[in-house]
């Protein structure tokens, strides 16, 4: 088969300091200077408070696994060579909560397992893993 490209996350004029953070492998959320409370996904207002004044920190890129399922059959070609794969969502130290890749074997899977970020490169872009704390 053709090498087939992984579709590009999609990135808004909002999202974008996330994700050019990211490409230089540092985790950047937005914070409400209002009610200090972090925020994913990036947004325009405060999801709590509905303030507008929002500033880019550097974030700790820790949390716990929350949920999570081992992918099959992939929603996109590209992926479909790296079948079985686990995607989850981690609840990060800082409240929010994100949907992303975890490196993580299917047998140490457990709720409320620490994990931290891992930056992987895929095509000339980096994406956000998640794997287990201390791995
Ligand atoms: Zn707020």
């Amino acid at each position: 088969m053709k090498n087939i490209s992984f579709p590009e996350p999609t990135i808004t004029p909002t999202s974008q300091p996330f994700w050019d953070k990211i490409n230089q492998q540092q985790f950047y959320l937005p914070q409400c200077q209002d009610c200090k409370k972090w925020i994913f996904y990036p947004r325009e207002h405060c999801p709590h408070c509905f303030g507008s004044e929002l500033t880019w920190k550097q974030a700790s890129g820790e949390g716990r696994l929350k949920t999570w399922s081992i992918v099959h059959r992939a929603g996109h070609p590209a992926w479909q060579e790296k079948v079985p794969y686990v995607v989850g969502i981690v609840e990060l130290e800082e409240g929010p909560s994100l949907l992303t890749h975890l490196l993580i074997d299917n047998q140490q899977l457990r709720y409320q397992l620490p994990v931290t970020i891992s930056y992987q490169q895929l095509d000339e872009r980096y994406l956000p893993f998640f794997k287990k704390k201390g791995d």
